[in-house]
């Protein structure tokens, strides 16, 4: 996928698909090799945390052009993941009274 596509991807509130990419895929496993399978952050802050995600330092959404820069990568685990995403943490959150409402009734 070029840099091209994940602009339109972008422009059409589509960005979820450019983590199916073959290219990004294959990039991402070798960000947690580098990163040796090991969250970055839990790293900095002298814990051990598996990495799960590979998170784009710059937002994909506001820098396209960096979605396969290596040094614009680095591996995190999920919890550390969503401290970098709050936006999308208050999303799930507002989310969740619904869902219970709905399980008790
Ligand atoms: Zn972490
Ligand atoms: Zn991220």
């Amino acid at each position: 996928m070029t840099i091209e596509e994940i602009r339109l991807l972008i422009a059409s509130g589509t960005i979820e698909k450019f983590y199916n990419n073959r290219k990004w895929r294959n990039l991402s496993k070798r960000i947690k090799k580098r990163d040796h399978n090991e969250c970055q952050v839990c790293k900095r802050r002298g814990r051990y945390s598996k990495a799960q995600n590979v998170h784009h330092i710059k937002e994909l959404k506001d820098y396209p052009e960096r979605a396969y820069d290596e040094d614009n990568l680095e591996s995190l685990c999920i919890s550390c993941h969503n401290e970098e995403h709050p936006e999308k943490l208050e999303k799930f959150k507002k989310k969740e009274p619904n869902f219970f409402n709905e399980e008790r009734w």
